[in-house]
């Protein structure tokens, strides 16, 4: 009730971020979704909020990386960060990004949760590795989100779960809970916007 509440009011783009000094005042509770490029993040943020196009699809990915707040009403801020592991991005484009990642994550006090994006279909690869160790480093809790459930099997669905769980248990900073969506059909959204609603 209070998830679907909180999307159901006010979301506005306040401004994207290409560096430290351009963020917003941290005033309020924030949380985040990162994932390699064509995860599904857009379609999530857009699922999520029920608008169509909030978060605009990754067609360039490698272009211009900024990172994108929202305001959910008054009182969240959800950030979506520039996605990872497009493998033409020029290695300045990397270099520059992880460099922000790391400042973002090291230094938002107000930052509650990341939420880590994964593909069904694929599981954990070593980029999103990375990620996670940058994240045990950072002593900001995150959470994984499985995305595009509707495009695998059940078979496969389970397997993914339990390589994602695996992987998880050697990460301190894992919130051990693993949710499961589909933008395509909502699943899992209700849960994931109870989640948010919760970190407030
Ligand atoms: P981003 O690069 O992480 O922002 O990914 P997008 O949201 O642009 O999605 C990448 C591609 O995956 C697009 O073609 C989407 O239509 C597709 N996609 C995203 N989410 C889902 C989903 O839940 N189910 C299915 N079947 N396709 C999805």
């Amino acid at each position: 009730e209070k998830g679907r509440l909180l999307f159901a009011g006010p979301v506005d783009f306040v401004k994207g971020v290409v560096a430290m000094p351009g963020l917003p005042p941290a005033d309020r509770v924030e949380f985040c979704f990162a994932g390699r490029s064509n995860v599904g993040k857009s379609s999530l943020i857009n699922g999520l909020t029920g608008r169509k196009n909030l978060a605009r699809a990754s067609n360039t990915p490698g272009r211009t990386q900024e990172i994108n707040y929202f305001a959910l009403g008054e009182s969240f801020y959800m950030v979506d960060l520039p996605g990872y592991g497009y493998a033409e991005a020029p290695v300045a484009v990397v270099a520059k990004w992880q460099a922000l990642l790391k400042q973002y994550l090291a230094g938002r006090a107000t930052l509650r949760r990341v939420f880590v994006l994964v593909d069904m279909r694929h599981g954990i690869k070593s980029v999103d590795q990375e990620i996670l160790t940058l994240l045990d480093k950072s002593a900001v809790t995150f959470q994984v989100v499985l995305t595009k459930a509707d495009k695998v099997n059940l078979a496969t669905r389970q397997a993914t779960i339990a390589q994602v769980q695996a992987a998880l248990s050697k990460h301190p900073a894992a919130y051990p809970e693993i949710i499961v969506t589909s933008s395509e059909k909502g699943e899992g959204l209700e849960t994931l916007r109870a989640i948010i609603a919760g970190l407030g």
